[in-house]
């Protein structure tokens, strides 16, 4: 059975994409099957992957709307060793045709749930808000990772993912729940870094993840490449921390 996680946090600039592709990259390295699924209509994921998103056929957009499945619509990083159901601007109408169907937040469960048996992980990247397409992904998950930076206002931010995740647990999805919190684009060097790191630890002790990314310019270079910076720079930092992120990954969903 698949394992399902949303990669989270409604602020912009978190580090969700590069996140959601690079331990697609990383677990597809340790031989798990992955699907990535794309959920922002920016599909910056979907190019970050190698697949272009201008020349798609089908997309994610088909799959919440029910005309296509899984398996019709998606494409396959070859670089990165996973599949993607990929997005374009297109997704940014499914918002508005959404509104009037029935199981309008249901529907990206249901087409998931068919393509259960193809994998061992399925990644959502979510756009940054609590929109009904961060609603489908929040539905169809066993858990949340959301990456965060250790700044001062990193834990405010996190209020209303927080409540929503809660809403969503109560309402609509029991299994629901934060996996862990990523602590990305961490710098050591910068005292308030490891301040915020500390009590982050002392706070939420282990729902926050061993692995830790850095800062690594490597990471940022990637995606003008359309490659996981895993696949990119596998040496580098940034990608070694992914890949050690990954392991814990695979040890975690033993335990789940
Ligand atoms: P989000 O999906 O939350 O909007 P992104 O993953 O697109 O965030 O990251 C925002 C920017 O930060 C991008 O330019 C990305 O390349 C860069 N970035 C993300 N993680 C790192 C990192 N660990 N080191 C350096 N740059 C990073
Ligand atoms: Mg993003």
């Amino acid at each position: 059975m698949a394992k399902i996680f949303c990669i989270a946090n409604q602020k912009g600039g978190v580090g969700k994409t590069t996140t959601a592709v690079n331990l697609a990259a990383g677990l597809a390295r340790v031989d798990q099957r992955v699907l990535l699924v794309d959920l922002d209509p920016q599909g910056n994921a979907t190019m970050g992957s190698g697949v272009d998103k201008r020349t798609l056929p089908l997309s994610v957009y088909d799959v919440l709307l029910e005309s296509a499945s899984v398996a019709e619509a998606r494409a396959r990083s070859e670089l990165g060793g996973y599949d993607v159901l990929g997005a374009n601007r297109e997704l940014a109408g499914a918002e508005v045709e959404l509104v009037d169907l029935e199981r309008r937040d249901q529907r990206l469960k249901g087409a998931l749930a068919a393509a259960d048996a193809d994998y061992d992980f399925v990644l959502i990247d979510c756009p940054p808000s609590l929109s009904m397409l961060t609603l489908n992904g929040l539905v169809s998950a066993h858990g949340v990772i959301v990456p965060m930076q250790c700044e001062y206002f990193a834990l405010e931010g996190l209020t209303d993912l927080v409540n929503t995740i809660k809403q969503v647990h109560a309402n609509l999805n029991a299994d629901l729940k934060i996996i862990g919190l990523l602590r990305v684009m961490y710098d050591p060097r910068i005292t308030l870094q490891s301040q915020v790191s500390e009590q982050l630890k002392q706070h939420f002790a282990d729902k926050v993840f061993n692995s830790v990314i850095p800062r690594n310019v490597r990471l940022a270079e990637a995606p003008s490449y359309g490659q996981p910076g895993v696949v990119f720079d596998p040496a580098s930092r940034g990608a070694q921390a992914y890949i050690e992120f990954a392991r814990e990954m695979v040890a975690r969903i033993a335990t789940m």
